[in-house]
Parts: structure tokens; C-alpha cells; sequence
């Protein structure tokens, strides 16, 4: 989020600045699945959101002239399971590499529809692209004067700024307080594979384990070769910072299993990285894009769940303009409103 404001910011000639504590795309930003979608989030206040975002990915694909994987997918849902194979074979034409014993039963997405970019290469190339001034640090407190926000405190130091914006994903309520709703962690594990040379599709794998475990594992080939699994949601507390967020390998031995019960190239992968990280959780499920309430100066993105790589673009075009010209021209930003 941090990144794509900061892009957006600079597209209206600001000069920004972006502090971070440990590294960019170090947590969720880096480590998610990347997959878009532009119609999934429909019927859901995040549903022109996810539009209007889905349209600016592809626009953004051409301005940024990095390659950072973006690219678009047929995507299918498939059953499998850890033990047996499952009965009936596909319900419908399934591409070749899916031939373990799981069974595809539907096509979930075109490439009409769905998309990917490798996140932690997105949001790197994003703030090149803004050309912010990087700083490493941690933000402590936003600095008020007059009951104005007018900066950050740093690792002790001040940094001016004529708006700030808090985008710390689960970090967030660190900073911000009480003055924003609460905004959670939840985590989830993942691997990366290699040695098998996929063709871009997704999978949505309704899975169990042979001790009777239902996941839902996503299954996301690269362009730049590897195959990215996720899932296996659990409920550890946030660490202070993104350096203490600790792997499972059970839990990574797990999601590499289930790839390989989808598929034989797959079951032949090597694992190349075991990785978990948090996604910003609010307790209504929707993210929080706009002003901080009783704070002029103070702005808030983050809180985008499991849709953060895919609504990062909307969101940092619309706290854009709200910043720069007072109000959001691109996306109704009230259902998201901090003050809800
Ligand atoms: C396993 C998994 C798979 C996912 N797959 C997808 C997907 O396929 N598609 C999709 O759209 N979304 C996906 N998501 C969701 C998406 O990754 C998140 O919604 C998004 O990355 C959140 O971005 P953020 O900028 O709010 O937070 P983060 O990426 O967590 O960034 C917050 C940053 O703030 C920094 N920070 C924290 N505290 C401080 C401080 N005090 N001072 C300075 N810096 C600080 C952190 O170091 C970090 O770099 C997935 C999430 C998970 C966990």
C-alpha cells in the first residue's frame, strides 16, 4: 500500500518520502500470492474497488517499463485430497499438467479475468517508479501540532511532511492507536517450487489431509518459472516486526504435498522457499482508505485482507487524489471510510 500511494502520490508531482522498518515487500507484499481478479469481490462494497484496480494493473503493466511478472491466467477449481484419488475424473477440459489425482471441476477465471504479477517484484517496482526517497527505519508516533498531523517520529527524529499516511498492513494500530479501528493479523504459510515449467494458470484446490483437514491451497505458477502455493491459515499472534514472523515447516511440507497430489511435475518440485507472513484483517473485512478521523493531515491505507495486491492500485490512485485534491475522483471511498 505503501508503495502504490507513494506512486500515485508522485504521478501529481509530490515528493515522497517512504519509511520502512525492515526491508520493502519484506512481509505480506512480498509473500502473497499476487493473483487479481476483476469481478470476484462483485457483490461487496469492494467490488468497484477490485474493478477499478484489476483495469489499473494492466494500465500500470505498460507504464512501468520493469518486468515484474504481470500477466494474465485461465484459472480452475480443483478437488483433491492428501489419500485416494478422487472419483469421476475432470467435470471439464483440463489443461495436461493437471494429471495427479485430484480432479478439476470448474473454470473459475479467464484471461478476461484473472491475472498475476509477482508481488514482492510489484511493489519494488512501484517505488522505483515513484522515485520516493527510501528510509529505513521505524515509525514510533505521528507528530501532531495544533491537532494536525505533521510528521513522523523516526527512531527518535522528526519527519516533516505536509500529509502522512499510515500504511504498516498489520502493524498499523502500533502507530495509529485508538484513533482507527482495529486492524489484525492473520497469517498464513507458503512455498515456492521449482523444476516445473507450468503454463500461466491458477488453481483453488479444495483439499484434506489424510488426518481429515479441509484447506483450500492456491496453487500459482510464475513467469519466471517458479509455482507459488499458499494457504494453512493460523492464528499465531503478530510479532513486533516482519523479522520475527516464524515459518512452519509442517505447515510448508503440507502445501508442497498438496501441489504434488494435483500434479506429477509438481510432486518432482523441489522446494526453493518456506515463507508465512500476516495480511492486515479489520472486523469488517473491509480495508481502511481515507482520512484518519480526528486527525487532519493523517491518512490511513490498509486492512485489505486477502485482496491487498490485487486493490493496491485503486487504493493508492484514490488516497492520491484525495490527498492532493481533497477528494477521491476515481472510487467512492465511503464504504471504507476510517471514520465507519
Ligand atoms: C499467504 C498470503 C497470500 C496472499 N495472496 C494474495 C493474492 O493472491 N492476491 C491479493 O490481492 N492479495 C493477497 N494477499 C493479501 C496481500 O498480501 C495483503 O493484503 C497486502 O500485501 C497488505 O499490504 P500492506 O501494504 O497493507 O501490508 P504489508 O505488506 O504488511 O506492509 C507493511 C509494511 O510496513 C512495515 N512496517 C511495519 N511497522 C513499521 C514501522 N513501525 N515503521 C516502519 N515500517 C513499518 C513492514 O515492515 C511492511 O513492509 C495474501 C496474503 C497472504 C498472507
Amino acid at each position: 500500500m505503501g508503495a502504490a500511494v507513494a506512486y500515485f502520490l508522485a504521478q501529481r508531482g509530490a515528493a515522497v518520502t517512504v519509511v520502512e522498518r525492515s526491508g520493502v515487500a519484506c512481509a505480506a507484499s512480498g509473500k502473497s500470492g499476487g493473483f487479481l481478479a476483476l469481478d470476484w469481490c462483485d457483490g461487496s462494497a469492494l467490488g468497484p474497488l477490485a474493478r477499478a484496480s484489476f483495469a489499473l494493473h494492466a494500465d500500470l503493466a505498460r507504464a512501468i517499463s520493469t518486468d515484474y511478472g504481470y500477466r494474465r491466467l485461465d484459472t480452475y477449481m480443483v478437488v483433491a485430497r492428501e489419500r485416494g484419488s478422487v472419483s469421476g475424473g475432470h467435470r471439464v477440459e483440463a489443461p495436461g499438467w493437471i494429471d495427479g489425482d485430484g480432479a478439476v471441476t470448474g473454470a473459475l477465471g479467464s484471461t478476461e479475468t484473472t491475472a498475476q504479477v509477482h508481488p514482492a517484484r510489484f511493489t519494488n517496482a512501484l517505488l522505483d517508479a515513484s522515485r520516493a526517497t527510501v528510509r529505513m527505519g521505524v515509525v514510533q508516533e505521528v507528530i501532531e501540532r495544533d491537532g494536525v498531523a505533521r510528521g513522523v517520529r523516526v527512531d527518535g527524529e522528526t519527519l516533516e511532511g505536509d500529509a502522512v499516511v499510515l500504511a504498516l498492513g498489520p502493524w498499523t494500530s502500533h502507530v495509529a492507536g485508538r484513533r482507527l479501528p482495529r486492524v489484525r493479523g492473520l497469517k498464513g504459510y507458503s512455498v515456492t517450487l521449482a523444476g516445473a515449467d507450468l503454463p500461466a494458470h491458477a488453481l483453488f484446490v479444495d483439499y484434506r489431509t489424510a488426518d481429515g483437514r479441509a484447506l483450500e491451497p492456491e496453487i500459482v505458477p510464475r513467469a519466471d518459472g517458479d509455482v507459488y502455493v499458499c494457504g494453512m491459515a493460523d492464528h499465531a499472534p503478530l510479532p513486533e516486526a516482519p523479522e520475527g514472523v516464524e515459518v512452519s515447516d509442517a505447515a510448508c511440507e503440507v502445501l508442497a504435498r498438496a501441489a504434488g497430489r494435483v500434479s506429477t511435475a509438481l510432486a518432482k518440485a523441489t522446494i526453493t522457499r518456506r515463507q508465512a507472513c500476516y495480511r492486515p484483517v479489520t472486523d469488517d473485512g473491509l480495508p481502511l482508505i481515507g482520512r484518519v478521523p480526528g486527525l487532519p493531515g493523517a491518512y490511513v491505507a490498509t486492512g485489505h485482507g486477502p485482496w491487498g495486491m490485487l486493490n493496491a492500485p485503486a487504493t493508492g490512485l484514490a488516497l492520491a487524489e484525495l490527498i492532493t485534491q481533497g477528494a477521491s475522483a476515481s472510487v467512492d471511498l465511503d464504504a471504507f471510510d476510517p471514520a465507519r
